[in-house]
């Protein structure tokens, strides 16, 4: 891959979380955006992105160091209790289960591995949001156990309950076959097998894959839009970004069905921003919006270094 590839995917996923901020929670069909505008829950300008964008940044800086898993939990409590990694110096809208496993690992001393909280009540999307660095770097990782452990080692920082890491794996896997070239329909279409397979001896995991079913299902595009649900809850934001991929024929058009689904639109845009880039690697995202992020030196300084260290290890 390409520099400048990683770097669209990367600003596209900002791109859709900050489309998204000023919609979080809203009703759908109670608005319609297409434009960076103000506002919001956290009452935002236009142009902030969130949480998911403030947990991000970290992975990427990390994985740009080669630092481990109790560097970058510090890099989580750095953005949290102290600001950084945010548009405007303050840490907003951060989701339970991120919150405590920050909390475990700076108040409690937990070990990194063990902060994410194993509670079914612990599903939401909170990992899956910022995982789209790890996919890149695991671009070229021919062993899916590979693939699959390093996945499950940075989503238990925040999230250990099965169908969460589950969920973890079907998007970098999405991810990682769209890297490589296949269509996102061909990735799906061969996913259920590859997992089944792999996860022969994980099986509280492989219980959990049913729970995906619908997302492999070859006329899964076809669901009527009032059939998605857009939650904060890891399946639906997966299936709801899956099919927001599916109906589109661009980045940006993607981005636009994502946010005007309602609810937890910031993630869900910027999940959907991610998948569409890999699937469109030639393509970017409107630069009109690209250009509307706030803090653009903060994101620039860990994006640009983590593209050149991917592109260059990609080379050799
Ligand atoms: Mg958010």
């Amino acid at each position: 891959m390409q520099k400048r590839q990683i770097e669209n995917i990367l600003y596209a996923g900002v791109v859709g979380d900050a489309l998204g901020v000023p919609v979080e929670f809203a009703k759908r069909d109670s608005y319609y955006i297409n434009s960076m505008t103000a506002g919001g829950t956290w009452e935002q300008p236009a142009g902030s992105w969130s949480d998911d964008t403030s947990f991000t940044l970290p992975l990427m800086e990390n994985l740009t160091a080669g630092g481990d898993y109790e560097q970058l939990m510090k890099k989580f409590e750095n953005y949290m209790f102290h600001n950084e990694y945010t548009p405007d110096n303050l840490a907003f809208g951060i989701g339970h289960s991120c919150a405590k496993a920050v909390r475990n690992w700076s108040v409690n001393h937990y070990s990194a591995l063990e902060c994410g909280d194993p509670s079914v009540y612990a599903n939401g999307n909170g990992a899956l949001m910022r995982l789209a660095p790890l996919a890149i770097h695991l671009a070229d990782e021919p062993d899916l156990q590979k693939r699959l452990q390093a996945t499950y080692e940075y989503t238990c920082l925040t999230h250990r309950h099965p169908r969460a890491i589950v969920g973890s794996y079907i998007y970098l896997e999405i991810l990682h076959g769209l890297l490589n070239g296949y269509a996102l329909r061909s990735v799906l279409d061969r996913l259920p097998d590859q997992l089944n397979q792999a996860l022969q001896n994980r099986p509280d995991e492989l219980a959990e894959l049913p729970k995906y079913d619908e997302v492999f299902q070859n006329n899964f595009g076809m669901t009527l839009r009032k059939e998605i649900k857009s939650t904060g809850y890891v399946v639906d934001s997966l299936l709801a970004s899956v099919w927001c991929v599916l109906n589109s024929t661009s980045i940006d058009n993607a981005i636009i069905l994502a946010v005007n689904l309602g609810d937890d639109t910031d993630t869900i845009a910027s999940l959907t921003a991610t998948i569409s880039s890999c699937e469109n690697l030639k393509d970017s995202v409107k630069a009109e919006w690209k250009n509307q992020l706030r803090n653009p030196e903060l994101l620039a300084s860990i994006i640009v270094p983590f593209a050149k260290k991917e592109a260059s290890r990609a080379l050799v």
